[in-house]
């Protein structure tokens, strides 16, 4: 095998296969960056058993001893964190000072959980006669699966990985095809900080099959899911034949509200942070800018000239502050988008199709849509690209009527310098996160999650290590 031929980790063991394998492409040049086992159901059974066997001593190893572990492998991530960095811009084309912002953030999901490993905390309920004691104590749901996409390599794994290993959980994990290289490297610092074997494991593959594996193998007592809505659904079905515990982070369709009282200039700050970060591929993104009239022409004005300043490129480049899209479907997607608005009435401010004369790499330049109407495609489907439509609003009441017309329930924004109309809004809004006068809201010590078809369970915060404890409650009788 060769030296970017990277193998799966399954009890501490390194697995490969150079018969079988997926090529991983660097979205900004075409080119493959190596290769990962394509593995299936039997090498997930593999891991599942490694992960079984491990969980007895694990989720009994004192929280303090789990905590010190988390926080080794969290030094080891910021003494990694160019290289880690550079894997995730090589894999999935997101500018380096982005990489390099996510595992910051990724490595304070480890300082968090790490801490919260020792906050598992139980109750005691006053007892119903002078000899009764009730008591509620959390533990361990048992051996977890973790599933992630390719649009946060690192931080969508670390979200669940950390917070499963505090509670006392032992973990299976499936990186995206597009972007595992991030994961497995991730695996090598499990290794370098001694986790005991079976803790962790990580398989590549076939995903309809790997799933599959995990769904129905009773070992796996929780599947832990970020990504499509589609995917998630399919989840829910086969989660029902043994009752499996599902988190669920979905997509998203993010209204951005700006009323006519907010302070513009960081209004117009807000609405890049959160937009064109990973080139629009995100699921927290706004997806739908709502302007009040007062105020349109002129935040159209101020944000068109700010869009064009982007150097769009390979994220390699220091100087790129946006990359490709990942794929030949992704960039589809955004052009049908924008076309379909374009044809029922939009007008094109800024950006368009960006060329690229290499194979298989698709830019799609940051773009503003002005005039847009509820009917266009790109205000009820997830663009997953860097495109901004703005329609233009009368009123509180429709700013939320037309922001809580969507399937999904991730992220909102409301901008406004008024303490009532924003409370008032931000309380209307129906999504598990709202950034008021604040574009990039998470952070590892706050809950996020989606409501309605964004999904459910949070991560992060309190609610984070929770995800992965069950509660029992004792009556004990002194007879
Ligand atoms: P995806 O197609 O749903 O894939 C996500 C993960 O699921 C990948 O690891 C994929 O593996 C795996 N998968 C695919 N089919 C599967 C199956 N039948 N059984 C089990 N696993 C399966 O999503 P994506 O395109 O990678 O990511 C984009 C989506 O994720 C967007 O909708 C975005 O909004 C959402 N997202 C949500 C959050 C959040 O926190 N709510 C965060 C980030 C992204 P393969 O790659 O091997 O097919």
């Amino acid at each position: 095998m060769k030296e970017n031929d990277f193998k799966n980790f399954i009890n501490n063991q390194w697995i490969g296969d150079s018969d079988n394998i997926i090529n991983v492409y660097n979205p900004a040049t075409g080119k493959s960056i190596g290769t990962v086992p394509n593995f299936g159901a039997e090498e997930t059974r593999q891991a599942i058993e490694a992960a079984h066997k491990a969980f007895k001593a694990w989720s009994k190893t004192p929280a303090k001893v789990r905590s010190n572990y988390l926080k080794r492998v969290r030094e080891l991530i910021v003494e990694n964190k160019e290289e880690l960095a550079e894997i995730i811009t090589k894999e999935m084309g997101k500018p380096i000072a982005e990489a390099r912002g996510e595992i910051d953030y990724t490595a304070n999901f480890f300082e968090w959980n790490a801490e919260e490993a020792k906050r598992v905390y139980g109750r005691i309920i006053p007892g119903r006669d002078e000899n009764n004691r009730m008591q509620v104590i959390k533990q361990p749901v048992g051996v977890v699966a973790s599933i992630s996409p390719w649009n946060f390599p690192a931080a969508a794994l670390c979200k669940k990985l950390p917070a499963a290993l505090a509670a006392g959980c032992t973990i299976v994990i499936k990186p995206a095809s597009q972007a595992p290289i991030t994961a497995i490297k991730l695996m090598e610092l499990f290794e370098k900080a001694e986790v005991p074997k079976g803790v962790v494991n990580l398989v590549t593959g076939k995903s309809s099959e790997i799933g599959a594996e995990l769904m129905s193998n009773p070992k796996v007592r929780k599947v832990s899911f970020t990504g499509s809505t589609e995917i998630g659904k399919l989840l829910i079905k086969q989660s029902a034949d043994n009752v499996k515990k599902l988190s669920l982070e979905l997509g998203g369709h993010a209204p951005f509200i700006i009323l006519d009282d907010a302070d513009m200039e960081k209004a117009v700050q807000g609405v890049l942070a959160c937009k064109f970060r990973a080139s629009g591929q995100t699921c927290i993104c706004a997806n739908r800018v709502y302007v009040q009239k007062k105020v349109y022409n002129k935040f159209v004005e101020l944000f068109a000239k700010e869009v064009k300043k982007f150097n769009v490129g390979n994220g390699l480049d220091d100087n790129v502050n946006m990359g490709p899209i990942i794929d030949k479907h992704g960039y589809q997607k955004v052009k049908d988008q924008v076309d379909d608005a374009v044809e029922k009435g939009a007008t094109l401010v800024v950006g368009g199709p960006g060329e690229c004369k290499e194979d298989n790499v698709y830019y799609y330049l940051p773009t503003v849509l002005k005039d847009i109407t509820s009917d266009m495609i790109i205000m009820e489907e997830e663009t997953f690209g860097p495109v901004a439509p703005v329609q233009m609003f009368e009123d509180d009441n429709e700013a939320i009527q037309l922001a809580n017309d969507s399937v999904y329930g991730l992220a909102s924004y409301v901008y406004t310098a008024s303490l009532k109309r924003g409370t008032k809004i931000a309380e209307e809004l129906e999504y598990g996160i709202v950034g008021w006068n604040d574009g990039a809201p998470s952070a590892p010590e706050a809950p996020f999650g989606g409501v309605k078809e964004s999904g459910y369970a949070s991560e992060g915060g309190i609610e984070g290590v929770d995800a992965y404890l069950e509660t029992k409650y004792i009556s004990m009788n002194l007879i």
